[in-house]
C-alpha cells in the first residue's frame, strides 16, 4: 500500500482556494479575515448577518441557499431572499414574545426548513440557540434545556406530544413552546403551545438586527458525551471568522459548488458546516431529512450533482460495507472534493474514496470546543492516509506533555506521543462550559488549550491521531491507541467496523480487546476470529495486537457517528453504562 496520495491536476476540477500551505499560513491574519466579512452596519458582528443578510441584499438574492430533500415530500428550494424574510419573521416573533439578546432557545426537530429558520432567526435577534438531536428522548432534552435555562423551545407537534408535553413541569425556565405542524400548511392547537406558522404570518419580513459583537454568545452546543456527562460549550458570534476561513481552506468552497454536509445540526458539524459556512460562501447546500441509506446517498450525490461533500467516517464505513458494486451503478462527474470529520478516518477509507469515488477523502480534525476545523487535509498538499493533516492558517497546534505543576512542556521530537494542544485565542474557541468554570479552566495551561486527544506530529508537520486520552490502552508498559489497532483490523476484507478497548488484566494492566462488525457476505465464527487475530498479530506485533475479538452486528455509536468505546468497555465489564443520551438508536 502506498504511503502518500499525491495531488495531481486531475484531482482539481477547479483552482483551489488554498494551494500554497506555507505561504498561506505566513500571510494569514484573523484581522484580514475580519475584513472579508461585512460587519453589522454601525459596527459589531453577527453570524446571521454575514450568512444571510449580506447575500440577500445582493447578487445572491434569488440563488438557492438550501435545497431540502425528503422521501415523501417534494424537494424545496429556499433562496437567500426567502431565507432573509423567514428568519426576520421568526426574529420578530421572538421580539414580540419579549425574548431578547443572550436568552436561550432550543430547537428539537428533524432537518426541516423551520429548524434552519429558527437557528438563523434567533441569531439575528441575538438569542442564543442550541439545536438538539430530534431522536433524543425526554430525559436528555430536559437535562439540556435545564442546563441552558432555555426560555423557548421550537419543535414539531409530534415531537412535543411524544417527548416534551408530559415532562414540561420538569423544565421550569421554559416559557414558550413554538410548534411546527406535522403537515405542511396546517396549524397546531396543542394547549400550552403556540403555532409558529400563525405567529410568523402576522409579522413583517424585515427586521433590524440586534446589535451583537464578536464576544456575544451565539450558540450553545452540548458535546456528544462519548466519555461522560454532557457539557454545554458556549460559542460567540466572532466564531464566524473561523467558519469563513475554514470554508475556504478546508472545504475549498467556491460559489459554483453544490455542497452537502451530511451532519445533523444537533452536532456542532451540522451547524458550523451544515448551516453557517456554506451560507457565508454563497454556496447552495443540499439538506436531506432522511437517515443514512447507502443507495439513497449515492443517488443524492449523483442526481443533485454534489461537488463538495462533507461527511463522517461512520458513513464512509457503512458505504464500504454496502460494497463497491452499489457505488459503481452511479456516476459523480461533478464531485471534486470530499472531506470527513468526527473520528479517525482509517487509511483504508481514504483509499476506498480514491478507488470508488475517484477522489481521496480529506480527513479533518476539530471538536465541539474548537467551534471550527483546526487541522485538515486540504487541496494544498499531498495526503498521508491515516493522518488528520496539518494545522490551518491562523491555527497553531503542538504536541505537549502536562507537567505536575500545571504547566505544559512542548514535545519537539517527531513521532513522539503527547496531548494535542492549540494556541488559545482563535475566534471560534469556546468561551466556557455552562456552569462549570472550573472544568473550563482546566482545559488551559500556559496559553495552550489542551484538547484531551493524544496525537503525534511527524517530520513534515502532519498530525496523527492516537486516541482520546481516556480511551488509550496501557498494556505491559506500552501505550496503545485504539485507532491504530482498529485501522489494521479494517484492512481485513471481512471487517466493516472495529472498536478497541483495554480490558483490565492482573498481569499486564490491560489487554487489548476488539469488537468487530462484518461486511455483507461474511459470517462470524471461530475460523474468522483466528484469522483476524493472526492478521492483527502479523501487522501490529504481539504487544499491540488484540488478544480477544468479539463479533457484534453493529457497534454502539453516538448520533454523530463516533464509536462509543466507553460503552463497549462498560458492557464488557458489566459496569453502569453512564450517560447514553447520545447513543444512536437509544433515547
Ligand atoms: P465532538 O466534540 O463531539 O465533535 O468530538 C470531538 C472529538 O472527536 C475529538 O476530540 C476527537 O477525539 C474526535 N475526532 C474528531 N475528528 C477527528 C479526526 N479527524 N480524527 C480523529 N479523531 C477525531
Amino acid at each position: 500500500m502506498h504511503n502518500v496520495i499525491r495531488k495531481t491536476d486531475a484531482d482539481l476540477l477547479l483552482t483551489p482556494n488554498f494551494s500554497d500551505y506555507e505561504g498561506g499560513r505566513r500571510h494569514f491574519s484573523w484581522e484580514d479575515e475580519r475584513q472579508r466579512l461585512a460587519g453589522l452596519p454601525g459596527g459589531g458582528l453577527n453570524i446571521a448577518f454575514e450568512a444571510v443578510e449580506r447575500h440577500a441584499s445582493g447578487a445572491l438574492r434569488d440563488k438557492t441557499a438550501f435545497r431540502f430533500l425528503g422521501r415523501d415530500v417534494p424537494a424545496q428550494d429556499v433562496s437567500w431572499g426567502e431565507l432573509s424574510r423567514q428568519t426576520s419573521r421568526f426574529a420578530n416573533v421572538l421580539r414580540r414574545l419579549g425574548v431578547g439578546k443572550g436568552e436561550r432557545l432550543f430547537v428539537l426537530a428533524g432537518r426541516i426548513p423551520e429548524l434552519y429558520v429558527a437557528v438563523l432567526g434567533s441569531l439575528k435577534n441575538g438569542t442564543v440557540v442550541s439545536p438538539l438531536f430530534s431522536a433524543f428522548g425526554p430525559e436528555p432534552i430536559a437535562t439540556r434545556v435545564n442546563l441552558g435555562a432555555g426560555r423557548v423551545l421550537v419543535t414539531t407537534e409530534s415531537l412535543y406530544l411524544k417527548k416534551v408535553s408530559r415532562w414540561r413541569d420538569k423544565m421550569p425556565t421554559l416559557e414558550h413552546v413554538l410548534l411546527v405542524a406535522d403537515e405542511a400548511g396546517s396549524t397546531t392547537a396543542v394547549s400550552g403551545t403556540l403555532d409558529l406558522a400563525s405567529l410568523m404570518a402576522l409579522e413583517p419580513d424585515d427586521f433590524e438586527l440586534e446589535a451583537t459583537g464578536p464576544e456575544d454568545m451565539s450558540l450553545l452546543h452540548f458535546t456528544s458525551g462519548t466519555t461522560g456527562t454532557p457539557k454545554g460549550a458556549v460559542h460567540v458570534h466572532g466564531a464566524v471568522l473561523t467558519h469563513h476561513a475554514t470554508g475556504r481552506f478546508a472545504l475549498d468552497l467556491h460559489r459554483e459548488d453544490t455542497y452537502w454536509c451530511t451532519a445533523d445540526p444537533g452536532w456542532v458539524t451540522g451547524t458550523s458546516y451544515g448551516i453557517i459556512a456554506p451560507l457565508l460562501h454563497g454556496v447552495t447546500s443540499i439538506i436531506d431529512r432522511e437517515e443514512f441509506d447507502a443507495e439513497r446517498w449515492y443517488g443524492i450525490l449523483e442526481q443533485e450533482m454534489v461537488s463538495v461533500w462533507y461527511t463522517a467516517p461512520t458513513a464512509i464505513r457503512m458505504l464500504m460495507k454496502a460494497g463497491a458494486e452499489l457505488a459503481r451503478r452511479h456516476r459523480f462527474p461533478r464531485l471534486r472534493f470530499v472531506a470527513s470529520v468526527g473520528e479517525p478516518l482509517n487509511p483504508e477509507a481514504v483509499w476506498w474514496g480514491k478507488e470508488v469515488l475517484g477522489l481521496p477523502i480529506h480527513d479533518n480534525w476539530w471538536q465541539t470546543e474548537t467551534g471550527g476545523i483546526m487541522i485538515a487535509n486540504t487541496p494544498a498538499f499531498d495526503i498521508k492516509p491515516g493522518s488528520m493533516g496539518r494545522p490551518l492558517p491562523g491555527v497553531e497546534a503542538a504536541i505537549v506533555e502536562r507537567q505536575e505543576d500545571g504547566s505544559v512542556k512542548l514535545v519537539d521530537t517527531a513521532g513522539k506521543e503527547g496531548e494535542l494542544a492549540l494556541k488559545a485565542g482563535w475566534p471560534s474557541m469556546f468561551r466556557g462550559y455552562l456552569h462549570n468554570e472550573e472544568r473550563y479552566r482546566k482545559c488551559f495551561a500556559d496559553g495552550w488549550y489542551l484538547t484531551g486527544d493524544l496525537a503525534t506530529r511527524d517530520e513534515d508537520g502532519y498530525f496523527w491521531f492516537v486516541g482520546r486520552s481516556d480511551d488509550v490502552i496501557k498494556s505491559a508498559g506500552h501505550l496503545i491507541g485504539p485507532f491504530e489497532v482498529e485501522s489494521v483490523l479494517m484492512e481485513h476484507p471481512a471487517v466493516a467496523e472495529a472498536g478497541v478497548i483495554g480490558k483490565p488484566d492482573p498481569m499486564v494492566g490491560e489487554v487489548v480487546k476488539a469488537f468487530v462488525s462484518l461486511k455483507l457476505g461474511f459470517e462470524p465464527g471461530e475460523p474468522l476470529r483466528l484469522e483476524l487475530l493472526g492478521h492483527a498479530r502479523k501487522r501490529l506485533g504481539a504487544a499491540v495486537a488484540p488478544k480477544e475479538i468479539d463479533f457484534l452486528p453493529t457497534l454502539p455509536r453516538t448520533r454523530s457517528g463516533k464509536i462509543m468505546r466507553r460503552l463497549l468497555k462498560a458492557r464488557e465489564l458489566g459496569l453502569p453504562e453512564g450517560d447514553t443520551s447520545t447513543l444512536e438508536g437509544g433515547a
